[in-house]
């Protein structure tokens, strides 16, 4: 007969429901001892049932939480039902069981005969658990910018906690992929580590280089007998390291970047939780690797110039400073900033472009590199602009190392087979005697390199005092005149022209004003040269020219009909492509015959005669008159004047100055002036102060005049009220 569920006894339903429970059933008697013992008992304690029966369970529990275990049982003896979370250690392996129990008592009436209990073995979701809160413990510290060298040896502790003694390490792979250094491993005795830094990646070089060159986990068991370890084996077991497992690190791209490893005092192989736990330990080693190989280039491209490679401004500022506090001045020792700035680098990379630019860069600090010695730091300032800082130095060693610079630079540095000659410039500062600080040194180095160009580049010049305030007053002249048009800042002054036949203003020549808020007012002797030398003439030209352009066109419309303006024009200018479509905008745009406009040009400008007479030929086309400036100053004759289609000679002031009263000077204008009457040109003579030198110069025929005598130049509104003295 089959045997029916309601028939059976309520005691075999409890039997089943102890038995063939998924969690571990017991009972224990009133002093603490096994009487049941399910079958996953026996699985999770590891205790077959024969030895657990009888067994009290203090022997079993963990002792850090023996003491709260043994308060639950007392409570449930007294009655109460208790639910709690302990651990055990399980026989043989000694791996720890994280237990979740419910536990009540055996009532039998009123008597109370023992407990009973289920423990469920909680301990993968706890390692989950833990595991979770070690790896954000770890990515907190790493967000918190702890070191690298913090975050590996935490993940190593982190990962001890879970594998019961066994030591852990982590190798490194070097750039090139070649060996493993020492990374982590905290608890592997220090020479055994300083063994293992630096072994080969490769097939037979114990777990963790096979590990690395095969791209998987390696368990070697028993490095006894294991073949792998051969070559270390000796090493390992005199530090009874018996076993070891390892793992490959990967990082994104499945590039090995290290190992992970763990260490058993004997031969044994991993066990499964284990197994879990290296597997994250890996993951998590990969992204802390990773994230801080990160942040080196970061740190590096915060420190270094992307280009070069060298040292960035940020870097040298802080070395230098540093390097300052250590020089022994008290021992004669000095501290050399150079300042190194690369001749005519914007005509390479004009002409040649960026690209060829950035490689001469690269190549000329490689050779720079090459001849500084290891003590000295080259950096990059930006653009063409390199430092030097040399320590425990002396000048006469700085001395020799500029002339070192200069010398590797004479061979071309040769780009795409194209020979490229480049020179540099460079200024030199000293601490003590020229600054205390980085700032002032590096000022002072700017200065002297600035001289260094004056002197006609390729060379270098210390720091000197006297030119300072000089070159000083030209760097801030040159800021300043960047912002003068935006600025409003330069006016212009007429000076009257006068025919000396007619005895009346024939004409007004412009002549520049700057007046700076900081500087005060600059002659334009001094800002031409500059403004000339920066290009910034090109912009401040075109202004004179509008300017003076549409200041006539107001004193034609005021009565002042046939006047004429002359406006000077610098070499830049002259050779500038657009300069005759500028000159006709301008006469446009203001409204004035060609005819009314004389440019000024000056003898040292038709040097190159063949390029000079094409551009006078189309000035001449566009109807404009032409004067040759400053004449008997430079070096031409008057002979090649014939080629040019010139109208009126400027005689220099300074044979004008002495006319009157030295024959030589006199015989020289008179010379001018009849030898360009001959050749069909008027002469005006300039910087006429008194009434002697007019009336010589009358007599000799002089068609105009200009100077003192008549008026300085003066601003436009004064300009209307100039009255021609009587003769
Ligand atoms: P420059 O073209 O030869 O101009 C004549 C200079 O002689 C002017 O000096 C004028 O003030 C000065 N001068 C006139 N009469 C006398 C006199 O009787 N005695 C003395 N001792 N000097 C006299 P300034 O204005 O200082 O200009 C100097 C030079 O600057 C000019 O020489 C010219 O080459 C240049 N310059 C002035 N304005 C401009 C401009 O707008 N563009 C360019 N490119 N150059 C300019
Ligand atoms: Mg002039
Ligand atoms: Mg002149």
């Amino acid at each position: 007969m089959q045997p029916d569920i309601n028939s059976s006894s309520l005691f075999d339903v409890y039997q089943s429901l102890f038995n063939f429970n998924h969690d571990a059933c017991y009972a224990l008697d009133t002093d603490g001892n096994f009487i049941l013992f399910n079958e996953t008992a026996v699985e999770v304690t590891g205790y077959p049932l024969d030895k657990a029966l009888g067994m009290n369970f203090v022997s079993i529990v963990h002792e850090d939480f023996l003491e709260e275990t043994i308060g639950h049982f007392n409570r449930v003896i007294n009655g109460e039902r208790e639910r709690f979370e302990t651990v055990i250690i399980k026989r043989d392996s000694g791996e720890h069981v994280n237990l979740l129990l419910t536990v009540v008592p055996i009532k039998v009436g009123e008597e109370i005969l023992g407990v009973v209990g289920c423990a469920q073995d909680i301990s993968k979701n706890k390692r989950l658990e833990d595991m979770l809160s070690g790896k954000n413990r770890i990515l907190k510290m790493m967000a918190k910018g702890a070191s690298f060298q913090e975050v590996l040896d935490e993940i190593v502790f982190f990962i001890e906690s879970f594998t019961h003694g066994a030591p852990c390490s982590i190798l490194l792979a070097d750039e090139e992929g070649k060996r493993l250094m020492h990374g982590s491993s905290p608890n592997l005795p220090p020479a055994y580590n300083k063994a293992v830094d630096g072994i080969p990646i490769g097939e037979n070089v114990g777990s963790c280089g096979r590990a690395a060159y095969i791209k998987e986990s390696v368990v070697v068991t028993d490095i006894e007998t294991n073949p792998l370890w051969k070559d270390y084996r000796d090493l390992a077991l005199s530090y009874n390291l018996k076993a070891c497992w390892s793992s490959p690190v990967f990082d994104d791209d499945h590039k090995v970047i290290g190992t992970f490893g763990l260490y058993y005092c004997r031969a044994s192989s991993p066990r499964e939780s284990e197994r879990e736990i290296i597997e994250k330990a890996t993951n998590l080693t990969s992204l802390v690797i990773q994230h801080y190989h990160a942040k080196k280039k970061i740190d590096f491209m915060a420190y270094h110039d992307a280009l070069t490679n060298l040292p960035n401004r940020r870097f040298f500022d802080e070395k230098a400073k540093k390097a300052i506090g250590g020089t022994k001045v008290e021992d004669g020792e000095k501290l050399c900033l150079m300042f190194l700035d690369l001749d005519r680098f914007k005509f390479v990379n004009d002409s040649l472009g960026h690209s060829i630019g950035d490689r001469l860069l690269v190549e000329v600090s490689d050779k720079f590199k090459q001849i500084l010695s290891e003590g000295a730091l080259f950096s990059r300032q930006g653009g063409d602009e390199f430092t030097i800082l040399l320590e425990h130095t002396t000048k006469e060693k700085a001395q020799d190392i500029a002339r070192d610079i200069l010398k590797t630079l004479e061979e071309p540095i040769v780009i795409d087979g194209t020979d490229i000659f480049i020179s540099t410039s460079i200024g030199m500062s000293f601490y003590p005697e020229d600054g205390e600080d980085v700032e002032m040194l590096l000022r002072k180095a700017d200065v002297a390199m600035y001289q260094a160009k004056k002197q006609g580049r390729n060379n270098f010049q210390a720091y000197d005092v006297m030119l300072d305030a000089r070159a000083y007053e030209e760097m801030q002249i040159e800021n300043e005149l960047r912002k003068a048009i935006e600025r409003d800042e330069f006016v212009l002054h007429y000076q009257p022209i006068v025919n000396l036949c007619r005895h009346e203003i024939k004409g007004a020549e412009a002549l520049i004003r700057w007046e700076n808020e900081r500087i005060g007012m600059v002659p334009p002797d001094q800002f031409i040269p500059i403004a000339e030398e920066t290009g910034l003439i090109i912009p401040i030209g075109e202004w004179v020219l509008k300017t003076a352009l549409l200041q006539l066109k107001d004193w034609h419309a005021n009565g002042m009909k046939g006047l004429t303006i002359s406006v000077n024009l610098s070499i830049r200018q002259f050779y500038q492509p657009n300069l005759i479509s500028m000159i006709r905008e301008a006469l446009e745009l203001a409204g004035v015959e060609p005819h009314f406009l004389t440019i000024e040009i000056t003898e040292s400008m038709t040097m190159d005669v063949e390029k000079a007479s094409v551009i006078l030929q189309e000035l001449k086309k566009l109807g404009v008159s032409i004067s040759i400036d400053d004449f008997g100053t430079g070096y031409s004759s008057l002979s090649y004047l014939k080629r040019f289609p010139i109208d009126h000679l400027k005689i220099d002031r300074c044979f004008v100055r002495d006319i009157a009263e030295n024959k030589s000077d006199e015989n020289i204008a008179t010379t001018i002036i009849l030898m360009a009457h001959n050749l069909g040109l008027s002469v005006i003579a300039e910087g006429v102060e008194t009434e002697n030198q007019l009336s010589l110069l009358k007599q000799h025929r002089c068609n105009e005049a200009q100077g003192y005598h008549f008026s300085r130049p003066v601003p436009a509104e004064e300009f209307t009220l100039i009255k021609v003295p009587s003769l």
